[in-house]
Parts: C-alpha cells; structure tokens; sequence
C-alpha cells in the first residue's frame, strides 16, 4: 500500500481512544480508513488519511500499539509509524496521552502542554535510522539537538486549542518523566523519582515519538492530559480502574476538540520555530 505525501500527523493516545477521532467530528473528511502499511520492522496499527479544510493528515491511534505491536524493541510501534511518517514527508506532528501527577499542584483535568521531558524507560529505540541502518536499508544518519524538544508553534496552538475545547487549567510548560510501564510507580518511585527531580507528570508513551519527530524533521508537541494522582503524592484515595474509565469517557471528546482546533491553525509549511534547524548529517554512522 503507497503511503500518502501528507505534511501533517495526529499520533492518537490514551486521551483520544473512544473518542471517534478524526471521523466522527465536523469538518473532517476521511479520505480512507484501515491503511496497514508495510514496513521494514513489520506492519503498522491501521492509520486513517483525513482532510480538515483543504488539509491533509495521516491519524494512528494508540501511538500504533496493538496487542500484536508493542512500543519496546525491537520492530517496536514507534519506528513503523515513524518510517510512515518520514515517508509521507510529514512536518508537523501533535501527540497526547494521559499522565499521572508527580507535581502537588496538578489535579485530574489539568492540562500540560511540556516543555520539556526527562527519558526513564529501557527498552525504547533511540535512533530511527539507526534502526533502519540495522535492518540493511540505506538512510542518511542524522545527529540533531533537543535544546527544544517541543515545538513552540505548535504547543502554543495546542495551549490555545485546549482552552477552548473547555479544560480549565492548562498549562503551556512543565517536564515529562516517561518511565517504561507497563506497571504504575510505587509511592517511592513517584516521590524519589519524578517529584524529588522536578518533574511535573509522568506518562508511558512520549518515547520516541519526541526524538524520532525532530530525527526526521518534524514539529512536535503533546497535550498531556492529567488522569490521576501519582500514587502516594496526595492522600486522596486511589479508587481504581472503574474511575480511570469514566474519566477518559469524560475528556476524550474534549481532547479530540482541542486537537482538531489545534489542526485548523497549523501552517504546515511554516518553519519560524526553527525546529528544523537542529538536525545535521552525522559524521559517524
Ligand atoms: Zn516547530
């Protein structure tokens, strides 16, 4: 199946599942639906192609884990949607996911749009042409810097989409912890690990997708939507999985809004953020 040249990507979490994004929402056209692409490290998780107002895009949902495809090493999520991504000559990508509080000030419903992230987990692909060099096929091996690791244009659309999809506090910086999962934290972990460090939510699935967007040139920014407390940060009690669900009920359609918002604003072709620029051929392969 040919991938599509689209400049734009909406990378579907945790926030967005149920929600009936992209089709189900006015304004969007879908173009055509269950696109499994094939690549080096295997098939992907079916992509929908879109348009919204004259503007195409390509949606995977669940960062493209299936029970079939798992976000680890190898042949990971990540690098075959990525290898989509960089085929169709994407630009701009907007992620979200659900995140537990490692900050005291953060309540379920609080909206993060971070600046910045710190990499817990170990068993993720670092370098996707790496990977592809790994599997025999000819790329060009990049260095780049993360001294931005967040698209400033886009996580301010994203900042302003969210407001008005009707979260009531958003928050345009704070710090990512991304720890490996499957499991949740213990008290000590949330405590010692993230809260102790400076580091505002904790979520399982910013990994690669931050490093692999600014790999193959791409814009990046995230609505990290708060769903729980970290365990042991406040005393309030955990009350379980049952909660959890009517929760993601709840906001799923309000991230889908903020999203499409966001959608509608982006210039895919504007480079004044720069983010671009912090890429370069390496000189070791
Ligand atoms: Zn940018």
């Amino acid at each position: 199946m040919e991938i599509p040249r689209v400049k734009v990507a909406v990378i579907g979490g945790s926030a967005l599942s149920g929600s009936g994004f992209p089709g189900e929402f006015d304004g969007v056209e879908v173009i055509e639906d269950g696109l499994e692409y094939s690549t080096p490290f295997g098939p992907t998780a079916p992509f929908t192609h879109a348009r919204l107002e004259g503007v195409e895009f390509l949606f995977v949902p669940f960062h493209g884990i299936t029970p079939k495809i798992r976000n680890t090493i190898p042949d990971s999520a990540s690098e075959r949607v990525f290898y989509v991504l960089m085929k169709a000559g994407v630009k701009k990508i907007l992620g979200c996911a659900l995140c537990g509080s490692t900050n005291r000030l953060l309540d379920p419903g609080d909206v993060i749009i971070p600046d910045g992230f710190v990499d817990y987990t170990t068993r993720r692909a670092q370098s996707l042409t790496r990977s592809l060099i790994e599997k025999g096929i000819q790329v060009e091996p990049v260095m780049y810097r993360l001294h931005q690791p967040f698209c400033p244009e886009l996580s301010r659309l994203l900042t302003e989409a969210s407001l008005e999809a009707g979260f009531q506090r958003v928050f345009r910086r704070g710090v990512v912890g991304v720890s490996e999962g499957p499991r949740l934290e213990s008290p000590s972990e949330i405590q010692i690990r993230y809260t102790n460090q400076g580091i505002d939510v904790v979520t399982m699935n910013l990994i690669p997708e931050v490093i692999f967007a600014r790999e193959i040139g791409a814009c990046y920014a995230t609505l990290q939507l708060v769903s729980n407390y970290g365990e042991g940060l406040v005393s309030e009690e955990w009350e379980g999985p049952e909660v959890f669900k009517e929760f993601q009920e709840r906001w799923r359609r309000h991230v889908a809004e903020a999203i499409l918002r966001a959608l509608r604003r982006i210039n895919p072709d504007y480079e004044g953020c720069g983010c671009g620029k912090h890429r370069w051929r390496a000189i070791f392969p």
